[in-house]
């Protein structure tokens, strides 16, 4: 049975102090959720913060990045451990805007993710298509590169650690969701290409999450698509009562 995630992606958004004030107002509005794994995903600087305030409720601590190297010299950059210490449980690599401003490639987004797993931190990996790539017909071969050169040499033991995200690129931050059926398409092409790397069972049980303009209002038909497990939320989760709306719509999916 896989658990639907719910996880919000803050992005360049809010101070230490206002990380502190939305948490404590979304830990009160998600406090009877009790099927969804809810994820919160600050920026850097309000971890520490937002890990305390988490401790002892049902919201998980994550980070919106991490570098693949433990120490050293690499001035600006985030280490697994550093995560670690400050309480997250999950990290997002690979996000489209990682790739599209901080030129992300397949090959950093597999060494993020190589690290990710090494300090057994529960990465959300994204991948998804941009609009031009969607209308010359090209997003099934996107995602299956994106996919091939993001999971290079991931043995399938760590396969049961990873969540994907299809994050359609026109999606995100516009308000333009992908119909259900949409994203169903590629959320089943997602769960057959990982059958073929690795197993029935591992593709079976993989937690494949929709991001791209998700909101109260059409998460309940997205969950309920026999492949969307969950949801990566932009802008929704900046509001205490639209995130805690999609966690309400996760809740009463059946199953
Ligand atoms: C995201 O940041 O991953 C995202 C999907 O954003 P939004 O929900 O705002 O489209």
């Amino acid at each position: 049975m896989r658990k639907i995630n719910i996880s919000g992606n803050w992005k360049l958004n809010k101070t230490a102090s206002e990380t502190k004030a939305l948490l404590v107002e979304l830990k009160d509005a998600v406090a009877t959720a009790q099927k969804t794994e809810i994820v919160i995903c600050p920026t850097f600087v309000s971890l520490s913060v937002a890990g305390e305030i988490l401790q002892g409720s049902n919201i998980k601590l994550g980070a919106q990045n991490l570098f693949w190297q433990e120490s050293g010299a690499f001035t600006g950059e985030i280490s697994a451990t550093q995560l670690k210490d400050v309480g997250c449980e999950y990290v997002i690599i690979g996000h489209s805007e990682r790739r599209q401003y901080f030129h992300e490639s397949d090959s950093t987004v597999n060494k993020r993710l190589i690290a990710a797993l090494n300090a057994e931190l529960l990465p959300i990996v994204c991948i998804g298509e941009t609009l031009e790539q969607r209308e010359s017909e090209e997003t099934f071969s996107v995602i299956e590169s994106q996919l091939e050169g993001a999971l290079a040499e991931v043995p399938e033991a760590a396969m049961s650690q990873i969540a994907l995200a299809y994050e359609p690129v026109w999606a995100i931050g516009t308000g333009r969701t992908a119909t259900p059926e949409q994203a169903e398409d590629v959320h089943r092409f997602i769960r057959r290409k990982i059958q073929s790397l690795y197993s029935e069972q591992i593709s079976a049980n993989l937690i494949i999450q929709y991001g791209g303009s998700v909101k109260p209002a059409n998460a309940f038909d997205l969950l309920k698509q026999p492949d969307i497990d969950g949801a990566l939320v932009g802008g929704a989760s900046l509001d205490a009562d639209s995130f805690a709306g999609i966690v309400d719509a996760a809740e009463k999916i059946e199953g």
